[in-house]
């Protein structure tokens, strides 16, 4: 489920890490990244399934809940888990530059903050990992190809892909490009 919301952030172009939160075996919130949509730095996948698990639970404390995410979080999605006192975290893929559960740091484990996560991990790794994997492979792809068709065309590229994609390539475009 954490991995369809991935996708389905990755589909709108946000980073795809999906979060679903869950009380016992029922799913309290699902959601997905969505900075860009939103225009907000930190509407990340578990900070909006945490907002919406307190909403859902009319508490800010979330006792009891598991959190499945298919990254490992941020370090400030690790503080607002200590935060909501969740009970457990599960992710997918490690994140080695902001990863703070282990691989920058050990947030929900060695701190002095009076709470403690217990945390799995691994879950689905592959998928996780090639969900990032491809998003990030295709943005790269994207920008190539943007800049190789910026060095033909100039600033025309917009109006220009657009009729070479139709196949209409008009002999202007053509002396304009040489
Ligand atoms: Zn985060």
């Amino acid at each position: 489920m954490a991995l369809e919301e991935a996708e389905a952030a990755g589909q709108s172009g946000e980073v795809p890490v999906g979060a679903i939160l869950v009380k016992g075996d029922r799913v309290l919130a699902r959601n997905h990244n969505r900075c860009i949509e939103l225009h907000d730095p930190t509407a990340h996948a578990e900070i909006l399934v945490l907002r919406q698990g307190g909403e859902v639970l009319k508490n800010y404390r979330l006792v009891g809940t598991a959190l499945y995410v298919t990254v490992e979080p941020c370090p400030m999605c690790a503080s607002a888990m200590i935060h909501g006192r969740i009970s457990r975290l599960i992710f997918g893929a490690r994140e080695p530059k902001f990863g703070a559960v282990e691989s920058t740091m050990r947030l929900l484990k060695e701190n002095a903050l009076n709470h403690s996560v217990a945390v799995d991990h691994g879950v689905l790794e592959a998928e996780c990992i090639e969900t990032m994997r491809s998003f990030f492979n295709k943005k790269r792809a994207a920008k190539k190809i943007e800049g190789s068709k910026q060095k033909s065309v100039g600033r025309k590229l917009e109006k220009e892909s657009g009729k070479r994609e139709a196949g209409r390539e008009k002999q202007n475009t053509e002396s304009s490009r040489q």
